[in-house]
């Protein structure tokens, strides 16, 4: 029996625009290592190179060799077509119609399966819900650099007719508002994404440093520590993003809003101002209150991994057709 058939792991990767999560578990889905690398990205090369050093890194951590995967997926922040493999645009990553899939294939020696990050952690996110309770519907909604939300309808993914389901950071809202990078005017990623927060905050303080970084997390935690300016930017970026639940709600009518992304991950500063616009915005509507409940509002612990965790559920499906993404 060979090494791989006697000893099988599967590997997931999560390739950031500046960071690589690695993750190797065996057949049972027990996590043998994790590595975070950063992510090469001067060329197509130099990415593939860097994806190579995180991976031996892991292998030898884990103490298994690269024959041993059986399978590989690998999330990234971009158009992805998963039949073919091809990237066909990733801003972050500096990539443009590159054949990742086909050239992972290769170096690695196993077959590799790409998706797009945020519908990796839908996966992982979906797979996270169920182990607390049987879940068929949720969105996850990330919000960070960008603003997507990945759709888990029926227990299955769901990408539309382009892979485009969920793109919800560029529906427009404020015709009048700021222009996006996307071509269009007035998107709730320019008012909702971590860096748009950044700006509003900027704006508002007239006397501002400019020599001074500012983040998201840095004005969630000046309006937690009672900056009224900081506030304020809050409470609009939350009043947006409880709009947006709302659409995700309504349209889909999924059992669970999942949220994930570099925002959300100022944990309770993020969740509590969203909870009370939520119930702002439901005051007056019973069907509003029902469909926007509190309970149906879940952050993923900072400690799990939704991207690497949904790559190892997709190669581990598509690599036996006919497995649920479930364990
Ligand atoms: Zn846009």
């Amino acid at each position: 029996m060979s090494l791989r058939a006697a000893n099988p792991v599967w590997l997931g990767l999560d390739i950031g625009g500046t960071k690589i999560a690695v993750v190797l578990m065996d057949q049972e889905l027990r996590p043998l290592s994790g590595e975070i690398f950063p992510t090469q990205t001067a060329d197509a090369d130099a990415l593939v190179a860097g994806i190579e050093t995180a991976v031996c890194a892991a292998l030898t951590a884990a103490q298994v060799t690269a024959g041993q995967i059986t399978a590989v997926g690998v999330g990234v922040p971009g158009l992805v077509n998963p039949a073919t493999g091809e990237v066909h645009l990733a801003v972050n990553l500096n990539l443009q119609h590159y054949p990742l899939g086909t050239v992972l294939t290769e170096r690695l020696n196993a077959p590799v399966y790409l998706e797009n990050d945020v519908r990796m952690a839908a996966l992982g996110a979906f797979q996270y819900v169920q182990q607390q309770k049987p879940v068929s519907n949720l969105a996850y909604l990330s919000i960070g650099t960008g603003v997507s939300a990945g759709l888990i309808l029926d227990g299955q993914l769901y990408r539309g007719s382009h892979g485009m389901a969920g793109e919800i950071g560029h529906i427009i809202v404020d015709p009048a508002g700021e222009m996006c990078a996307c071509g269009l005017r007035g998107c709730l990623e320019t008012i909702i994404a971590g860096p748009a927060i950044a700006r509003q905050w900027q704006a508002a303080c007239a006397d501002f440093d400019d020599e001074k970084e500012i983040t998201a997390v840095s004005v969630y935690n000046a309006a937690q520590q009672g900056d009224p300016s900081a506030q304020t930017v809050i409470e609009h970026v939350s009043t947006t993003i409880a709009r947006a639940i709302q659409w995700l709600v309504m349209a889909y009518d999924v059992e669970h809003i999942v949220f994930g992304g570099g925002v959300a991950k100022s944990g309770a500063a993020f969740l509590d101002p969203v909870l009370h616009a939520l119930a702002k915005l439901s005051a007056g509507s019973p069907l509003a209150q029902t469909m926007l409940d509190a309970e149906k509002m879940m952050l993923l612990p900072s400690d799990y991994n939704a991207a690497t965790w949904g790559s190892i559920l997709l190669a581990r499906k598509n690599h036996k057709p006919g497995l649920s993404t479930e364990i």
